[in-house]
């Protein structure tokens, strides 16, 4: 019987393909012996084992078990000769991979089970060449031998893809992903290879090149990426973004460099998007700590918002020291990290539809944070911040609108804050959608303005309220050898907005010095740590009775 399992057409056979695995089992002794590859991809405890029929049982999707232990126990009752179902089971990096299981059982002499032999097939490593870009298919990228010398391999993904999908149609998108592939096509040359991998992502292949090399090519993509004009003349501005690996010196498993290059990849894209990040240990180590946000972030979601909470910043009067409104800003403690801020968990949430969600709370928490002030203080503004992409949400102005009748608020006490509006892909749409909240009396605010050329670009495009002054250029006002330019710069922006009836908010007020000379410039509204840090509810509304007494005449 050992000849059974140690034929030479077995090692022959074992190394024919990384993407067919084989095995064949001395029914008898309920021996099998299998083919090294899969000994190593899916962590099977050695090459000859015993009872592999639930050692392989347990690597099968549950959902997918019942569907296999059915048609092996045909073949192992007699009942059948051959197996053959398909079926994910989990590799040895946790991943369920789609693998389509045939066998043979044949007898002996006396007609008794004596040896079940088989393959399985990876199934998603079948198509040489994309069909939507032309470009090799991701299993091919698995077929690369990347034994030989060392090199980068690159993964690029568009930032924000779902937006550009969101805001020109998936047709554009295709479009968009065809150009985009045909000028990473145009790369490769010596040696360079591009793959299609999911969705949005391509991989690079640069064989020979060092991190500088990897560097100065994706800087050629990215520009390339920032210019694509489609058939119909529509000019797009894709944001590309980077992870990098790189291989040789015994690091060339795919699997284990695929895994990397997903992991530099979303951390790139959640702290330094348009950019390129090779893997290393300690971004490792922050990714994983990002993905205890997520899932900290999901169970608060689904735990109706436990743990999010709303800061309030006040905003005062240029001309006077009166609290005229306040800009409200989202806070969150999650089950195991208690100590993200915003610039950390408000970019995963920004990833998938979460944004949508927790901004829907936060508007209706302002809105009713409104009413109850209103009430007590008479006129006030509250400002929250939207992103872009919540703006695009379909139902989100009719929500908006809801739920101020809901709450009795007047729209006109209410300013949207378009964050990051660097981000803005198609201000065209955007402005449409700003007419429609204008239309019902809501104000909208641009913010971080003076930050990029794209702000000029929207001031002209987008029909605001409200313009607020990115506080890098505040901060610093009062002192170092710069101020000059930066009050020039203040003072041209105030201007500018005042001759298209902007009213404009000066941020980032940190001392008296600033306040001083920010006061002869004519803003209107100030904002800053000088006046107060961002404070929970009850702390606001302590300053707020301070400042209402102090502004209400005594008539008693
Ligand atoms: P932002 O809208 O530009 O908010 C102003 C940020 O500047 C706040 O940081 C605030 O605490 C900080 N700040 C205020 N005064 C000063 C100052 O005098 N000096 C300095 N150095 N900083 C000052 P925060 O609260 O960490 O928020 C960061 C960003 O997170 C916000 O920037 C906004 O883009 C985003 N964000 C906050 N809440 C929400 C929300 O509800 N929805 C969305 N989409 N984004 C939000
Ligand atoms: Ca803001």
């Amino acid at each position: 019987m050992e000849d059974v399992l140690n034929n030479p057409l077995f090692d022959a056979f074992a190394n024919a393909s990384d993407n067919v695995y084989i095995y064949v089992c001395d029914v008898k002794k309920d021996l099998s012996r299998w083919s090294p590859n899969a000994i190593s991809y899916f962590d099977l405890p050695g090459e000859y084992f015993v009872n592999a029929g639930d050692v392989w049982g347990e690597r099968i999707h549950p959902e997918d078990r019942e569907i296999y232990f059915k048609d092996i126990s045909a073949v192992f009752s007699g009942e059948k000769e051959n197996h053959s179902c398909q079926y994910r089971a989990m590799n040895r990096y946790g991943k369920y991979v789609w693998l389509e299981c045939k066998g043979t059982m044949t007898r002996d002499k006396n007609g008794e089970l004596e040896t079940f032999a088989g393959i399985m097939t990876r199934l998603d490593r079948q198509n040489k060449y994309d069909t939507l870009t032309g470009l090799l298919t991701k299993y091919e990228f698995y077929e690369q031998s990347l034994c030989k010398g060392s090199g980068v391999v690159m993964l690029l993904g568009v930032d924000r893809f779902r937006n550009v999908i969101n805001t020109y149609g998936y047709y554009y998108g295709d479009e968009l992903l065809t150009t985009l592939a045909k000028r990473l096509q145009a790369l490769c040359r010596d040696g360079i290879k591009a793959f299609r991998f999911n969705g949005d992502e391509f991989i690079l292949l640069l064989p020979g090149a060092d991190k500088a090399e990897a560097h100065e090519i994706f800087t050629g993509i990215r520009n390339a990426a920032r210019s694509i004009e489609t058939k119909d003349g529509k000019k797009i501005e894709l944001s590309i973004s980077a992870g990098a690996v790189v291989y040789g010196n015994e690091k060339t498993d795919k699997d284990e460099i695929v895994n990397r290059l997903e992991l530099a990849l979303s951390y790139v894209k959640k702290i330094n998007k348009g950019n390129i990040e090779f893997y290393s240990d300690e971004i490792d180590e922050k990714q994983r700590r990002l993905m205890t946000i997520k899932e900290d972030l999901k169970y608060s979601i689904e735990h109706d918002f436990k743990g999010f909470e709303l800061y309030f910043q006040p905003l005062v009067d240029a001309r006077g020291t009166r609290i005229l409104g306040c800009e409200a800003l989202l806070r969150w403690k999650g089950e195991h990290i208690k100590d993200a801020g915003p610039m950390d968990f408000i970019p995963i949430l920004e990833e998938d539809s979460g944004i949508n969600l927790v901004g829907r709370w936060v508007m209706r928490q302002a809105v009713k944070q409104q009413k109850e002030w209103q009430e007590k203080f008479g006129n006030f503004k509250v400002n929250f911040n939207v992103s872009y992409g919540q703006f695009l949400e379909e139902g989100y102005v009719e929500d908006l609108v809801s739920t101020t009748k809901e709450y009795g608020v007047s729209p006109d006490n209410l300013v949207l804050e378009l964050t990051e509006s660097n981000n803005v892909e198609s201000p065209e749409s955007l402005a449409l959608i700003f007419e429609q909240i204008r239309s019902h009396g809501f104000h909208i605010a641009l913010d971080d303005f003076g930050t990029g050329y794209a702000s000029m670009e929207l001031l002209k495009k987008l029909p605001a309220d409200e313009i607020k002054i990115e506080h890098t250029f505040v901060r610093e006002l009062a002192n170092g050898d710069f101020h000059q330019v930066d009050f020039a710069i203040i003072e041209s922006l105030l201007y500018l907005c005042k001759k298209v009836n902007n009213s404009v908010v000066v941020e980032g007020v940190e001392t008296k010095a600033v306040d001083d000379i920010i006061r002869t410039m004519g803003a209107d509204y100030l904002q800053g740590y000088y006046y107060s840090k961002p404070v929970c509810k009850t702390e606001f509304e302590k300053m707020l009775i301070e400042n209402f007494k102090s502004h209400t005449v005594d008539i008693g």
